[in-house]
């Protein structure tokens, strides 16, 4: 099916604005009992129902998120696929060095066998590293055409403007979801700068998909167990504003968690949104929030629900 694509920054790199989170695809330190073939599944899955956009980082897995997907895709027309990476993650530190992120590219590039990313971003700041000399190392490589487009993650609007002294960023990931507005001024300024935007933890990890309705608890080294979202009594709140999507999605014979992509989709200062999986068959669910539209009543309404999580 024909989708309109999203331009990322001023590049031309052109993705669905409908992605695939894949820290569950080989994450097992952020989740336990994840399995290979399923991780796999997930990506397979993701580029049948028409997303192109897969976004990893070697911290999922260590390196094996990157691994599986290079290996899903190898049946794949690779130029149809966005792939998004990203580093930093050096032993228990964050590193920013211009030589450290140049070797980082590299080993993504073996992992997920092929000779480009399209998307590469510093996963977060480090301390030491001037950002502009960080930024310019990836340029550097965008230059050599082993990237396409320019990242930063987790950087404050200060560290955004450093690391854009000389105009290189093109693209900006950061958590936002309908429960965690805080990042909207941030927002506001990429806009104005013609800086792509996307959102982590769209879902609120799972919680934005309408699926719980009363006490939950989780395993032992999953990410979620210690979330506040999860705690009374913000928990609950939640639960009661989640709740009310529900007759809009009803009108579109959609789901809340289509609903609320679609919601993301639609926000002027969002690019691209990129909700996590840990089933095939939720990626597939998820994909068809492409194919809903919401009235300027409906998204103003969803925008009232969560307006006391501004
Ligand atoms: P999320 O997108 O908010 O939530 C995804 C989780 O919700 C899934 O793992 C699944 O978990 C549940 N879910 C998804 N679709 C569903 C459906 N249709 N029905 C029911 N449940 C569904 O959170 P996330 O996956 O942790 O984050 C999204 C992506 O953002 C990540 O994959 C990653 O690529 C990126 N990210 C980036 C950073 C960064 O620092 N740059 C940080 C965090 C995340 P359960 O089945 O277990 O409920």
């Amino acid at each position: 099916m024909g989708r309109t694509l999203v331009k990322i920054g001023q590049t031309d790199v052109e993705t669905t604005a409908l992605g695939l989170g894949a820290n569950a695809v080989g994450g097992r330190n952020l989740f336990p009992n994840l399995k290979d073939e399923t991780g796999i599944e997930i990506v397979q899955t993701a580029l049948r129902s028409g997303i192109n956009l897969i976004d990893t980082a070697y911290a999922y897995g260590l390196g094996h998120s990157e691994e599986l997907i290079g290996q899903a895709i190898q049946n794949f027309d690779r130029h149809e696929i966005t792939i998004a990476s990203k580093g930093a993650h050096d032993g228990d530190q964050f590193n920013n060095d211009p030589q450290f992120l140049t070797t980082q590219v590299e080993n993504s590039l073996r992992r997920l066998k092929t000779d480009y990313l399209d998307i590469y971003y510093i996963h977060f700041p480090d301390e030491k590293t001037p950002k502009a000399e960080a930024v310019g190392a990836l340029q550097r490589l965008k230059e050599q055409g082993k990237i396409r487009a320019i990242g930063v993650s987790n950087f404050s609007l200060d560290q955004i403007k450093e690391a854009n002294a000389d105009g290189y960023v093109d693209i900006v990931e950061d958590q936002f979801s309908l429960l965690h507005q805080d990042n909207l001024a941030k927002m506001t300024y990429l806009k104005d700068h013609q800086i792509s935007f996307v959102p982590y933890f769209p879902l609120a990890s799972g919680l934005l998909t309408g699926k719980y309705d009363g006490p939950v608890s989780f395993a032992d080294g999953d990410i979620r167990a210690k979330n506040p979202d999860f705690q009374a009594p913000r928990y609950d709140q939640i639960l009661a504003a989640v709740k009310r999507v529900q007759p809009i999605a009803d009108l579109h014979q959609a789901t809340v968690a289509q609903t609320i992509l679609a919601w993301y989709m639609q926000n002027p200062l969002i690019s691209i949104v990129i909700p996590g999986a840990k089933q095939p068959a939720q990626v597939q669910s998820n994909a068809a929030a492409l194919d809903v539209q919401l009235n300027d009543e409906e998204y103003a309404e969803i925008d009232r629900l969560f307006a006391a999580f501004k």
